[in-house]
């Protein structure tokens, strides 16, 4: 009921299959009694549509008011000068921690019961882009250079969130992934700063570190070593995708985006214009994107409604769309995860 609907949340649909997967999405948080007072608000093409910009001021004022933000996929526009919507929305509302949990649901894949959750400093690192072109006579001698900063401030940080997280959620180990043997100062102090708040967990949570290109390695010879990742803003870019991989792929990934003053929840995807409109779109990863969202209103009774009406679909039942090998559409999909959640 309307009078059970206590905390404001700013919804974007999004582009592609996002009001496919978002309408199956809320559907579902409806049955299990999800407390969010939508504010649905454009970005996107849908944003350039219909307010000429891909990140409209009401959405960002929403957002600044509700603090918290389920969103599905956006296609970046391309040309026009737009800046790019996610880097715009991390430094509009400093979400500086990229949480990427992966837990096996479909068995039977390459890899079973795989569950790792990978945090990924989002602000600093190389994706700072501070990049120039050193032109010069004749194009070989051309140079490129790229700047990357990390704070010990943000390093901490990120750290610190992912023992907390680890902390509260029953985890036993957290791995630091760098690369300070080579960049002793960029990913150095990440190691340095991440090392002494490690120490305040000692005891409680176990540490380990590893070196990005050992961790890559391993997450695909032995990923059950991992627990907890944390890392570098561009290590975890690409870590994040393929610990997906592990685990079904983009289908199955959902992200979230935390600051101190707000957070936004979303699939990994994007707005896969080749399937939109088809009722091929597999909603799942949209939809654990929400169960992370309830976890962060501390609703995690909520989550656990949703994972085991999940499981029960997906594993038990087979009822799988055309990504996962099934042979359901999205609409079929919403139905028995409805009906497995009720
Ligand atoms: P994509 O993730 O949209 O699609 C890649 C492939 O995966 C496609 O074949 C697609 O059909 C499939 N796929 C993706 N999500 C699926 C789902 N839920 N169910 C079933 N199949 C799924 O990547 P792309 O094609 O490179 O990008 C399309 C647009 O999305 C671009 O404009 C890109 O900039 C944007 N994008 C947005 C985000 C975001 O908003 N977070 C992320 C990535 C890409």
């Amino acid at each position: 009921s309307a009078a059970s609907k206590t905390i404001p949340a700013t919804l974007i649909a999004g582009d592609g299959i996002g009001p496919e997967i978002m309408a199956s999405v809320t559907e579902i948080l409806d049955v299990i009694g999800a407390p969010f007072d939508w504010d649905p608000q454009r970005a996107g093409m849908d944003g350039v549509e219909h307010a000429g910009n891909p990140l409209p001021a009401e959405t960002l004022t929403s957002i600044r008011r509700t603090g918290l933000a389920l969103k599905g996929p956006l296609t970046t526009p391309v040309g026009g000068g737009f800046k790019s919507i996610n880097v715009t929305l991390r430094q509009e509302f400093g979400l500086y921690a990229n949480v990427r949990p992966t837990r096996t649901i479909v068995p039977g894949g390459r890899f079973d019961d795989i569950d790792i959750v990978l945090f990924r400093e989002n602000l600093e690192g190389y994706y700072a882009a501070l990049e120039h072109y050193v032109p010069a006579d004749g194009d070989p001698q051309g140079m490129a250079i790229s700047s990357g900063y990390t704070t010990r401030k943000e390093c901490q940080r990120i750290v610190r969130y992912a023992f907390e997280y680890a902390l509260k959620n029953g985890r036993k180990k957290v791995t630091l992934v760098h690369k300070a043997n080579i960049l002793k100062l960029l990913t150095g102090l990440f190691l340095e700063e991440g090392r002494k708040v490690a120490k305040e967990y000692e005891g409680r949570i176990e540490v380990n570190e590893r070196i990005v290109d050992a961790c890559a390695m391993q997450l695909v010879t032995n990923p059950w070593q991992y627990d907890v990742i944390v890392t570098t803003n561009l290590f975890g870019d690409i870590l994040s995708d393929l610990t997906a991989g592990l685990v079904g792929g983009l289908g199955m990934a959902p992200g979230a985006n935390i600051g101190s003053d707000a957070a936004i929840f979303e699939a990994v995807h994007g707005s896969a214009p080749d399937i939109a409109g088809q009722d091929l779109a597999n909603p799942l990863a949209l939809l654990l994107a929400a169960g992370m969202m309830l976890q962060h209103i501390g609703r995690q009774d909520l989550d656990t409604r949703l994972q085991a009406g999940i499981d029960k679909v997906i594993k038990t039942d087979k009822v799988r769309t055309r990504d996962l090998g099934g042979t359901v559409g999205t609409r079929e999909l919403t139905a028995a995860l409805k009906q497995a959640v009720a």
